[in-house]
């Protein structure tokens, strides 16, 4: 059976990758774009793709379900439009994988609620990199011996989010299998606000941003005399394609919302 894909966000660095993605793997078909510009009326239009793309491109996600009928749609756009999309593609019934990190706790739990009542699949993945979900495992499995931690995520500049969602995701996984616990000297002040880094239940998560980045994450475990870092760095947009495919497929099968890679592989 071929898989019916609508990406949203197709002219973005991670979109653009993922329409080369799709239209490259047997099994999986691209039948719409979604945007918020109307800036051609097909992907062939728009001079980074190919000429041959005769994917029509929506501004509007209700007319793009009614008219292309996608199986699934991937978000690939920001903190501001994801929701949204989501939200409405799972009240169309159509299963969605997003990439797109930045959902409040709010908006994810009425999505999880949204897909288990209408037993519609949905994936939320903040990292689709194979590599940073077993970091975040191996952390997990860390902060069980060293329990004070300290996350670096580091990020191109172009990011929206503080911090990431994989910074944010990991912290979740530590403080699963650790007790919140204040980090630090108990007297310690900030000269400067926020040169501690975001505080989850006691670990700092401190966001770099920086041009030349992609997508990196330092876990960092402090004991008695020693240190352990457990990091992971994507050089490059490929390094989450299989990711997305993965979660495509395994979609297809899934009736309730499932937040992180982890919990599917
Ligand atoms: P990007 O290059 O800025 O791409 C986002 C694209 O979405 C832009 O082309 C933007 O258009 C477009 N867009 C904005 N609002 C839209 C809307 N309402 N409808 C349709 N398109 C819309 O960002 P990126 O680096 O590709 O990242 C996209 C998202 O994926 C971010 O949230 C990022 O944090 C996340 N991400 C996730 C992973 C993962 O593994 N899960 C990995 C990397 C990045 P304009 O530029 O014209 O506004």
């Amino acid at each position: 059976m071929t898989i019916r894909v609508a990406i949203a966000g197709c002219r973005g660095k991670m979109g653009s990758e993922a329409v080369k993605t799709v239209c490259n793997r047997d099994g999986l078909e691209l039948v719409a774009a979604l945007d918020y510009k109307h800036l051609g009326d097909s992907l062939a239009e728009l001079e980074m793709f190919p000429s041959s793309l005769d994917v029509p491109i929506y501004t509007n996600l209700t007319q793009l379900i009614t008219e292309t009928k996608p199986d699934v749609l991937i978000d690939l756009t920001n903190p501001h439009s994801v929701y949204e999309h989501t939200k409405e593609a799972l009240l169309h019934n159509v299963r969605t994988v997003v990439g797109t990190t930045g959902f409040t706790d709010n908006q994810l739990d009425e999505l999880k609620n949204l897909a288990k009542s209408g037993k519609v699949g949905c994936i939320i993945a903040p990292n689709f990199a194979i590599g940073a979900v077993l970091m975040m495992k191996f952390a997990k499995e860390a902060a069980k011996y060293l329990p004070h931690v300290e996350i670096i995520e580091l990020h191109h500049d172009r990011k929206l989010d503080a911090p990431s969602g994989t910074g944010k995701k990991t912290a979740q996984m530590i403080a699963e299998v650790r007790e919140a616990t204040k980090q630090g000297h108990e007297f310690e002040k900030e000269t400067m606000p926020g040169a501690r880094g975001a505080d989850f239940e006691g670990m700092r998560i401190h966001s770099v941003r920086l041009p030349g980045l992609v997508a990196h994450q330092e876990v960092l475990f402090g004991g008695e005399g020693q240190m352990l870092t457990i990091r992971h760095d994507s050089y490059n947009r490929e390094s989450f394609m299989d990711g997305v495919v993965y979660c495509v497929e395994k979609v297809m099968t899934l009736e309730e919302l499932v937040y992180g890679l982890e919990n599917i592989l």
